[in-house]
């Protein structure tokens, strides 16, 4: 087993939240977080299932995934986000399934959570009285489930679900490699970075080969641009600085009103900043409407962009991370200028903003 898997089984009910005890692995401990997973889904007959608030592709392409793979199980999968689905992933099969609620309540004999670092990141309350099952792969996932499966170096947390697929001895439908693609492609920026490895291509193949459509996904992802997303871009790009090695660009609520942008809208513009010859750290700013500032941090090779988000209470993976910071935007900026130029003096003592 890789070093950067992490498990932990919590076989009993002591604790305030109640696993059923026919669905619990009482006393059992298997190797694989997958086997007790598995047999977590096996005994029992409801299940819901949710991601981190504002779902990305990996978010939505797991949990679709995950419902598909319990339906083949004859199992009840509800599916729940406390933010609607993105008009991008809103083609992939049984998107329309999934439900936005703001709370969360029913006999589900465990609850999965995919791609969260703890019950708050998914933002639905009611998550304390069930039995949590972790999926996770950032580099910040922790062991707050009473089951956890933390695999650091898969590409994606669908890759995981097609892990757990296979181990069940489901059948890998179109509809599911469509899904388990999407979550690959996404979380890797359309195979440019992240956890990439020979076996993601591999994965790939094996995807596409099971039916998953590579141009028709990709024509979905990125070659579906709501006009306002470019508008909001233009805006932002009139804010990009670049100081050395780090480049920063915002927007402000009333660039998000004057635009039409909706939130997901947001999504990739710090890449623009990333994207410049020379820059290591990138960050983009977006001010909420209640004044907080919402943070995407980006970066190339070994700048630690989870490290500066988790301390300041959020996380993510070493090249992509994210947190809320309290505004007003200057002093945000100012904070995490701060912040990437010691991590870039820290791998590359002198260089902080040469350029
Ligand atoms: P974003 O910039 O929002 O696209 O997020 C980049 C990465 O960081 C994604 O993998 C997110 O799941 C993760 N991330 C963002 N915000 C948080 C947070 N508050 N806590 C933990 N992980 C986060
Ligand atoms: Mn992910």
């Amino acid at each position: 087993m890789s070093s950067r898997v992490h498990t932990s089984i919590d076989p009993g009910p002591q604790g305030t939240a109640s696993p059923r005890a026919d669905v619990s692995p009482v006393g059992w401990v298997p190797d694989q977080p997958m086997d007790a997973i598995l047999d977590v889904l096996r005994r029992g007959e409801r299940f819901l299932v949710c991601s981190h608030s504002r779902p990305d592709g990996d978010a939505v392409g797991s949990m679709l995934a995950m419902g598909m793979l319990l339906g083949q199980m004859g199992k009840r999968a509800d599916l729940v986000t406390a933010d609607r689905i993105p008009n991008i992933y809103r083609a992939l099969p049984g998107a329309e399934d999934i439900r936005t609620a703001m709370r969360v309540h029913g006999p589900y004999d465990a609850v999965i959570l995919l791609e969260c670092d703890g019950p708050d990141r998914t933002r639905l309350l009611g998550m304390e009285s069930f039995y949590l099952v972790n999926i996770d792969h950032h580099a910040t996932g922790r062991n707050f489930g009473h089951l956890n499966w933390i695999d650091r170096d898969a590409a994606s947390v669908g890759e995981l679900v097609y892990r757990l697929i296979k181990a069940a001895g489901a059948q890998i439908t179109p509809e599911i490699a469509t899904c388990i693609y999407t979550t690959v492609l996404t979380d890797t920026g359309g195979f440019c970075y992240g956890g990439i490895q020979p076996s993601t291509f591999a994965l790939a193949e094996e995807l596409t080969r099971a039916g998953a459509d590579p141009i028709q996904i990709a024509r979905e992802v990125y070659f579906s641009t709501p006009t306002s997303k470019l508008l909001l871009a233009g805006a932002a790009l009139t804010n990009l600085k670049r100081d050395g090695r780090l480049a920063w660009l915002w927007v402000t609520h009333a660039d998000m009103i004057r635009t039409c942008a909706a939130e997901e809208d947001c999504e990739g513009i710090v890449n623009y900043a990333l994207a410049i010859s020379g820059v290591e750290g990138a960050a983009f700013f977006r001010e909420l409407p209640e004044g907080c500032i919402r943070l995407s941090l980006r970066s190339k090779g070994r700048l630690d962009v989870a490290a500066i988000a988790a301390r300041l209470g959020g996380g993510g993976h070493e090249n992509a991370a994210g947190v809320t910071l309290d505004g007003p935007i200057s002093q945000a900026i100012e904070l995490i200028l701060a912040e990437l130029k010691s991590g870039i003096a820290a791998i590359q003592p002198g260089f902080e903003t040469a350029r």
